[in-house]
């Protein structure tokens, strides 16, 4: 009988853990950001302007979901509101990070860059959040580091009549930026791709590499205020410009940090994919920030080397 009562009980147990188990699949916006705006309540604000021998490593996230943990890890953290952006600052591995609350889209992340670039005097700038994925290897959870982005709503369309509407009509025209390599002209010229850093860009790799847990590969970020849906769309993007992934905010802040002339680069989770029929995850924006702080780690160590 009491066999029977521990096999009973067993079970029950298995069944609760793995509810909790989907539970977490199942994360909501309400369930993650009371939680993550109250921990911020609780923490002291600046009173003065911020201060600190070293250069900051300045890490992004869109929204609450993408910054709570990231804001967690930080020691002594102090809050600052610009324009009402949220930044906390602290340390992380002791060295001065800054993570910041972008807000969703491509004018908030610009905006809430230049003002950290300006705030802060960031050494270096890390974007990262969720992301949708065009590639059919690119499924949920799996992470994509943008060698480059693209601005995808940067178009002109060739002249269509009433009726004759055409998505490869659309020709993507490139992000007015500034060119170190032409420092004679004034006027940004168009840029069809940002690059990530070459050195941000190898820490990646390397922590990619020491972490094969993670699922990570290097492709195109495509950016735009805008979430596309349809297959012909997708299909154009990815077919004439490469995009693997898209999201709102990597290619804004890529020409911020061009202006700056800062080192930047973007990590992204896939949280959806529409070709796959993979449906939005918001919980993946918490492992997203758990690799981007691998990264981090390992670029502070370059730092304190004196290699970056
Ligand atoms: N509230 C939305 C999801 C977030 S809005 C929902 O529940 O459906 C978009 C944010 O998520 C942006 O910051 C963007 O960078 C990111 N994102 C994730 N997947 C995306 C996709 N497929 N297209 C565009 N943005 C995406």
């Amino acid at each position: 009988m009491s066999l029977i009562k521990n096999f009973f009980m067993i079970v029950v147990a298995l069944f609760f853990i793995a509810s909790d188990i989907a539970s977490v699949e199942a994360l909501t916006y309400d369930e993650i950001n009371p939680q993550v705006e109250g921990y911020v309540a609780s923490l002291p604000t600046a009173k003065k302007d911020y201060k600190s021998r070293q250069r900051p490593i300045l890490i992004q996230g869109a929204m609450t979901a993408e910054v709570g943990n990231l804001i967690k890890a930080l020691k002594n953290p102090v809050v600052y509101w610009n324009m009402h952006y949220l930044f906390v600052a602290g340390t992380y591995k002791n060295y001065p990070v800054v993570v910041s609350r972008t807000g969703i889209g491509m004018e908030n992340a610009a905006a809430s860059t230049a003002l950290a670039i300006k705030q802060f005097n960031p050494i270096a700038v890390i974007n990262q959040g969720t992301a949708g994925g065009y590639a059919p290897n690119l499924h949920v959870n799996d992470i994509i580091i943008g060698n480059n982005s693209i601005n995808c709503s940067m178009y002109k369309e060739e002249y269509q009549a009433a009726g004759e509407y055409d998505i490869t009509k659309q020709i993507l025209r490139g992000t007015p930026a500034y060119d170190k390599d032409k420092k004679e002209d004034t006027e940004f010229r168009r840029f069809h791709e940002f690059k990530a850093d070459e050195k941000l860009l190898r820490i990646a790799k390397t922590t990619a590499a020491l972490n094969p847990n993670w699922n990570v590969s290097f492709g195109t970020i495509g950016s735009a205020n805008g979430w596309n849906n349809s297959i012909d769309h997708i299909n154009f993007l990815r077919d004439n410009y490469g995009v693997d992934a898209e999201e709102m905010e990597t290619n804004a802040v890529a020409q911020i940090c061009q202006n700056a002339e800062l080192p930047f680069i973007g990590i992204r989770i896939i949280s959806d994919n529409t070709p796959l029929g993979e449906q939005f995850d918001l919980a993946t924006a918490l492992p997203c920030q758990d690799f981007s702080l691998l990264v981090a780690e390992r670029l502070i160590r370059n730092i304190k080397a004196g290699k970056f």
